[in-house]
């Protein structure tokens, strides 16, 4: 079997067997296979799209490419949740926490940034010296002491998701259902859970930009976990614009610390809480979702879930002084307003553009091999439905280099959609589920 003609074959629109798709992702994955075919396969599977055998077989061939985890040494649930991503998307901070101090066990293996979005991976990396590349055994020990660990992928576990991810970042074949879908369960089916609860976002700052997409990407997402003997539900969420206040690294970490302070916006604080409520219920921890809502409240108000992520950090070499101190997260040197240029309401928002211009300031990556910079950030100060002043800031750019920032700033402001009427209804942030 050559890699070529398999390029060949999905850029001619044929189906490709499991053997072919097992041949591409054991060979990329040790490394016999170079980024420039696998770039050209991964852009032709976009064009060209794959079937359900074919994710099925994609999925399959990356959860085997390491160990899938047994933790049956763990009396308690396995339970785990993972969003196809977002911008300001950062309730994994808060509910793994949560549901560790409600009693259940969270293995979760999270991603890097991917394309306009955030990865929970880059964010912990803002909290200094707090390593997410443990060893297989290291995971194991780390989940044991204290009921949750958030790693990525490992050499040991779904290293093909490892290595295509950092490719797709880079080559624009992030936004792929089959693709999407084998990068997500193939981690969270290695992870050794029992339950998954999936957060499908929609809208201008998700991958999938219409409803019907992310409703078709969650089925599949649900089917293939489904298939493999886990409890599988999903939520379709709106991502039309950016979750919270804060999006960036260190400001989202501050953020989220906020939140299990019991303080922070309505909408980061409700989704958070939705999904610990389904991952208590899907872990048999409560009997209804509303219990599992109510069990996640308490975990906040009384402080075991703030706690909890304390000996998390600890727990994997971080300095947990964060919690009391988020000025010990790496610090941005400037501040800049992002005013209005018209009095009104905002009707909308281009999401997706508020990620780019972040990735511009040093936020995101263009290459592979690029840095991370996790100080700067975007501050949101209108959401939809509000009502702007002409001049008054829309947002604040937390950043430390000029040399993009007049583009930042520019796409930033062109990102807010400003009309002279209310818009007439608001839009629910969860709007349905699937599987469940
Ligand atoms: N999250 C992932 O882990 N993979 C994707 O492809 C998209 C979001």
């Amino acid at each position: 079997m050559r890699a070529v003609d398999l390029i060949r074959k999905k850029r001619d629109s044929g189906e490709l067997s499991r053997e072919e798709i097992n041949f591409l992702v054991s060979g990329y994955t040790r490394g016999e296979i170079p980024d420039y075919q696998m770039a050209a396969w991964l852009m032709a599977v976009w064009i060209r799209g794959m079937n359900r055998a074919e994710i099925a077989a994609l999925t399959e061939a990356m959860l085997h490419s390491g160990e899938v985890v047994n933790h049956s040494e763990i009396p308690d649930k396995k339970v785990d949740k993972h969003s196809t991503g977002g911008i300001g998307d950062k309730p994994s901070l808060i509910l793994a926490p949560v549901v560790a101090a409600g009693g259940l066990t969270v293995p979760m293996i999270s991603g890097r940034g991917l394309g306009h979005t955030g990865g929970t991976l880059d964010k912990l990396e803002a909290i200094p010296g707090f390593n997410v590349n443990l060893s297989l055994e290291e995971f194991r020990r780390v989940l044991r002491k204290c009921g949750m660990a958030l790693i990525g992928q490992t050499a040991e576990i779904a290293p093909a998701d490892k290595k295509i991810y950092a490719l797709r970042d880079v080559t624009s074949t992030v936004e792929n259902i089959g693709l999407i879908c084998a990068s997500i369960m193939s981690k969270k089916l290695a992870e050794g859970i029992d339950a998954l609860v999936l957060d499908v976002k929609t809208g201008s700052g998700a991958f999938m930009k219409k409803e019907e997409d992310a409703i078709r990407l969650a089925e599949v997402m649900v089917e293939t976990g489904k298939s493999m003997g886990k409890k599988v539900v999903a939520l379709i969420t709106s991502m039309d614009q950016p979750l919270g206040r804060m999006a960036g690294h260190s400001n989202e970490v501050a953020e989220s610390i906020e939140v299990l302070k019991g303080r922070g916006t309505a909408d980061l604080r409700d989704l958070s809480l939705d999904l610990s409520a389904w991952m208590f219920f899907l872990g048999e921890r409560t009997k209804s979702v509303d219990e599992g809502r109510h069990l996640a409240e308490t975990m906040i108000a009384t402080g075991q879930a703030l706690e909890k992520f304390r000996q998390g950090i600890r727990l994997q070499g971080g300095d947990e002084r964060v919690i009391d101190e988020p000025q010990r997260l790496p610090q941005p040197r400037f501040h800049l307003d992002v005013a209005s240029s018209a009095a009104g309401f905002i009707a909308s928002t281009d999401c997706e553009q508020f990620g780019i211009a972040l990735a511009m300031l040093g936020g995101g990556r263009e290459k592979k091999e690029d840095h991370i910079d996790h100080s700067v950030g975007l501050e949101f100060h209108k959401r939809i439905g509000d009502h702007v002043e002409k001049e008054e800031p829309l947002a604040t750019i937390h950043y430390n280099k000029d040399a993009k920032l007049a583009e930042a700033k520019n796409r930033i402001a062109d990102s807010y959609h400003i009309s002279a009427e209310a818009p007439r209804e608001k839009q629910a942030l969860v709007r349905r589920l699937i599987g469940a």
